[in-house]
């Protein structure tokens, strides 16, 4: 069976439902008014990394280092985040069913790591790729063939699921991969080819996966 390589961020968990609640509780933590919730959640909604934090700490005048506060995001992030049960065991149905199964994330590593622990995901991949752990982001193939190497397993005849267009779809049509969507709602509007499949979430894309 072939690879079924998965999206992190918006597609195996919510990263963006997380991020007013953090917010708020960033605020509360630290000292900013609440009023300014909401624009500390946009900031987060940018690629989150320290130099965002290096940022809040001048924007806010906050005494806190710059690695304490993105080490209190990081485990902020990790206590708050969830992938749903559904979701869990069908990766495991996956890999019962002979798929090898791995997460491809653009983001940095220490946080993605966690989320990773944090869900009980990195319990049920077989590998899981960090752009920052290996250098290369998506939609680069390096890091579509860094996933299979990390598996032992050919590229050819596998999936992709993701929620980005981009960075997902096109990144996976790049190296011959075929792509679900994960669309949320959305229609494809982009001049790239579409996904050879369109799903609502990560479990209808896993279900569709399983039915091939
Ligand atoms: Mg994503």
């Amino acid at each position: 069976m072939p690879l079924a390589l998965f999206d992190l961020d918006n597609t195996l968990i919510s990263r963006q439902q997380l991020l007013a609640p953090i917010a708020e509780q960033f605020c509360a933590a630290h000292g900013v008014d609440a009023d300014a919730a909401p624009r500390v959640a946009d900031t987060f909604l940018e690629r989150t990394g320290p130099e965002v934090f290096a940022r809040l700490r001048s924007e806010y005048g906050l005494p806190e280092q710059v690695t304490h506060l993105w080490a209190w995001y990081v485990d902020a992030i990790a206590a708050a985040v969830d992938c749903p049960v559904p979701v869990l065991d069908g990766l495991q149905q996956l890999r019962d069913c002979g798929w090898t199964v791995a997460v491809v994330t653009n983001g940095a590593t220490d946080i993605q790591t966690a989320k990773l622990s944090a869900t009980g995901l990195d319990q049920i991949v077989d590998a899981a790729v960090i752009s920052e752990s290996v250098g290369i982001r998506k939609p680069d193939p390096a890091i579509f063939r860094a996933a299979a190497a990390r598996c032992g397993k050919p590229l050819a005849g596998g999936w992709m699921t993701g929620d980005n267009p981009d960075t997902d779809i096109s990144g996976a049509h790049g190296v011959g991969l075929r792509a679900i969507w994960i669309a949320a709602g959305r229609t494809w509007t982009h001049d790239a080819p579409p996904a050879e499949h369109t799903a609502d979430d990560a479990l209808a894309a896993i279900t569709h996966l399983l039915t091939l």
